[in-house]
C-alpha cells in the first residue's frame, strides 16, 4: 500500500526543485508547457495503478519512444541485424551529439538511445510505407499502454519537423556513411512522429509495468514482447537511458529508466512495478529535475535499486 500522505509530501518537495530547470525550447511547442507540473503513476504488477499530482496531463513520449522502437526493430530484424547497424556502448555525450559519429567507428551510432542510434533503429522497422512503419510503432504503444485512443500530437510533430536541423544533419551524415539506407526524409518523418506520440503517466506506468514483468501482460497472460528483448532494453535503459547522466541516476535511483525532453520518465522496477513520471522542467542534461528528485525519494523509501 502506498502511503498517500508521504507521497504528497515528496511531490511537494520535488515540485519545489522545478525552478532550477527549464522546459526544452529547441522544439518550440515544448517550451509552451508550464514548467511546474509534476505527476506520477505507479503500476505494481498484478494490482491497480495509483496516480498522484498531474498524472492525467498529456505529454509526448519524445526519447521514451526509443525503447519501443528498439524493441520493435529487434522483433522485426533480430539481434544480429540490429547490432550490425548500432552499437551497445554509452557515449558520455549529449543525446544529439555528433562528436563520436566521426571519431570512433565512422558512421556507426554508439547505441539506440541517442538520436543517431534511434533514427537508424527507426529505419529498420518493417513496413511498406513511412505511415505503415509509424502505425506499427503506435500499435505497440497502444497495446502496452492498454489504450487504443493514443495518437500523435500534431502540433508537437510539426514543431519538431520544422526545426530539426540537427537531427537532419545527423541523419544525412548516417546516410553518407551507408548506415541509413533509403529515403532519409521518410525515416525522419517516422522518427518525429513516434517522438510525438501523446501519453500520460498512467500509460507510461503500464508500459513500464509490462517491461518489469519481462514482457508479459499480467491481465491477459500474453507475452507481448520476447523476454530477451526486454532484457536488452533494460540494459540500454540502465547504461544510456538518462543520457549522459545515466551513471549518476544508477547510483541515486538504481532502476532501468528512460527519459524524454518533454519531461517524461519511464521507470522499470523488475519483478515489482512500472513507474511513469512527468515534470517538464529539465536539467542541463535534458532530464526532468522534479521527476529525478521524486524517483530518488521513492527509491530510498521503497528500496527500489536493483544494485
Ligand atoms: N524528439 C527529440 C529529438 O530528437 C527527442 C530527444 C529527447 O527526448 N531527448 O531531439
Amino acid at each position: 500500500m502506498i502511503d498517500t500522505d508521504r507521497m504528497h509530501e515528496w511531490m511537494q518537495e520535488s515540485r519545489s526543485c522545478c525552478g532550477s530547470g527549464r522546459t526544452a525550447d529547441y522544439i518550440p511547442e515544448l517550451a509552451k508547457v508550464p514548467p511546474d507540473l509534476l505527476g506520477i503513476c505507479i503500476h505494481p504488477i498484478g494490482s491497480r495503478p495509483a496516480g498522484f499530482g498531474d498524472c492525467g496531463i498529456p505529454f509526448t513520449l519524445q526519447s521514451i519512444s526509443k525503447v519501443f522502437t528498439l524493441i520493435l526493430a529487434l522483433m522485426d530484424r533480430g539481434e544480429e541485424e540490429v547490432f550490425r547497424k548500432v552499437g551497445m556502448e554509452p557515449t558520455g555525450d549529449n543525446f544529439n551529439s555528433m562528436v563520436k559519429l566521426e571519431l570512433v567507428e565512422p558512421g556507426k551510432p554508439f547505441n539506440p538511445m541517442i538520436n543517431a542510434g534511434a533514427i537508424t533503429i527507426t529505419s529498420l522497422i518493417a513496413g511498406g510505407t513511412a505511415n505503415e512503419r509509424f502505425e506499427r510503432v503506435l500499435r505497440l504503444i497502444r497495446t502496452l499502454a492498454g489504450d487504443d485512443s493514443i495518437g500523435c500530437n500534431e502540433a508537437v510533430y510539426r514543431s519538431e519537423a520544422a526545426t530539426a536541423d540537427r537531427n537532419r544533419s545527423l541523419a544525412y551524415f548516417l546516410k553518407h556513411n551507408k548506415v541509413l539506407e533509403g529515403d532519409v526524409e521518410s525515416h525522419l518523418d517516422v522518427y518525429f512522429k513516434h517522438c510525438s506520440i501523446e501519453v500520460n503517466c498512467g500509460h507510461v506506468a503500464r508500459m513500464a509495468m509490462i517491461l518489469a514483468n519481462q514482457g508479459r501482460d499480467p491481465e491477459s497472460g500474453g507475452q507481448l514482447i520476447p523476454a530477451r528483448y526486454v532484457q536488452i532494453a533494460k540494459v540500454f535503459m540502465t547504461t544510456c537511458g538518462m543520457y549522459n547522466a545515466s551513471g549518476e541516476f544508477a547510483i541515486k535511483v538504481g532502476i532501468p529508466a528512460k527519459s524524454g525532453v518533454s519531461g517524461g520518465i519511464l521507470g522499470v522496477v523488475p519483478g515489482r512495478m512500472g513507474i511513469g513520471v512527468f515534470g517538464p522542467a529539465l536539467d542541463e542534461k535534458g532530464n526532468s529535475v522534479a521527476g529525478v528528485h521524486l524517483l530518488e525519494k521513492l527509491s530510498q523509501a521503497w528500496e527500489l535499486s536493483i544494485f
